[in-house]
């Protein structure tokens, strides 16, 4: 199905319940961007996410998903379209959209707890000291970090400082959690680990989830929707997939639903027939 016709689906949904849920929350309206090299990334990108929707992005590297989601972020504008939340044109970065990315980014010489707490402080200034305190705890909590809240990132492993960033991202409550590639970089149990803890975070806060994988598994196990880019130059949306399994979802339940590996050979057919890329000959 293509993604014009699954957003038709969508809005016809959302007549029929009269569900807010399914309300255009998140808009992407026929947005293209070229750098200033000349170089066309994106073209004609239309995509529509209600809001407290987990979205997951795969496609080749280059395609442009990072400059898909910089867009959201707010640290690019698009050249042409636009990209708007609640109806409000994105411009600039905000607390209420955060990012994650894969290299953690966090400040070596604070600890753990001290990484977390600048940003607190940062988006909320008028809090007191012991109001900020407790979110970090909270957050630190959550991620299961308690224990190496006085750590530096140095000491800690891969899988730890990932969840600094993600307790960091979260700690400020943004509408919306933007992940590039969080999990690439960690070993499987620690991806599978954190991926159960992302679901649980959000399912919890309810917050809209972007997020970029180049791991089709994960892309599947966490997704309401997995959208698949086409390649670049003018990479766009090729297709979205509405991934049906119920919630809470159960890894070794979905591994044994057939639907799962109609899903995945779907996926994979694109990426490596319909659009195969030449890195991958
Ligand atoms: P992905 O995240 O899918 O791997 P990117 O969004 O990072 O891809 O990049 C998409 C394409 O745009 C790539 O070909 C990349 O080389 C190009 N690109 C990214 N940033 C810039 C830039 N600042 N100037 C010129 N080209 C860029
Ligand atoms: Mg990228």
């Amino acid at each position: 199905m293509t993604n014009t016709a699954l957003n038709e689906k969508n809005s016809k949904t959302s007549l029929n319940q009269g569900s807010v849920r399914r309300q255009p929350f998140l808009v992407m309206d026929n947005v293209y961007k070229s750098y200033p090299n000349g170089y066309k990334a994106l073209e004609n990108v239309n995509l529509n996410i209600a809001e407290g929707e987990f979205i997951t992005i795969i496609g080749h590297s280059g395609c442009g998903k990072s400059t898909l989601l910089n867009m959201v972020s707010g640290f690019s504008q698009p050249s042409q379209g636009t990209v708007t939340i609640n109806g409000q044109k994105i411009t600039k970065p905000g607390p209420d959209r955060m990012v994650v990315f894969q290299g953690y980014a966090l400040l070596p010489w604070r600890t753990v707890f001290e990484n977390v707490y600048l940003a607190v402080n940062a988006v909320f200034p008028n809090k007191s000291k012991v109001e900020k305190n407790a979110i970090v705890k909270e957050h630190l909590a959550m991620v299961g970090l308690t224990e190496a809240a006085e750590k530096r990132p140095p000491q800690i492993s891969g899988g730890m400082k990932q969840r600094v960033s993600i307790a960091r991202a979260l700690a400020i409550r943004p509408q919306v959690l933007i992940l590039d590639e969080p999990f690439g970089a960690l070993d499987a149990i620690t991806k599978e680990e954190l991926q159960e803890e992302l679901l649980k975070i959000w399912n919890d806060h309810r917050c809209t989830v972007l997020m970029i994988t180049h791991d089709i598994d994960e892309a599947l196990f966490l997704a309401d929707r997995l959208v698949m880019m086409t390649n670049g130059p003018s990479a766009t949306v090729g297709e979205v997939l509405q991934i049906p399994f119920p919630r809470p979802r159960d890894r070794v339940q979905i591994m044994e639903d057939p639907e799962y590996y109609n899903l995945r050979n779907y996926a994979l057919d694109f990426l490596f027939r319909r659009f195969a890329h030449d890195d991958d000959a």
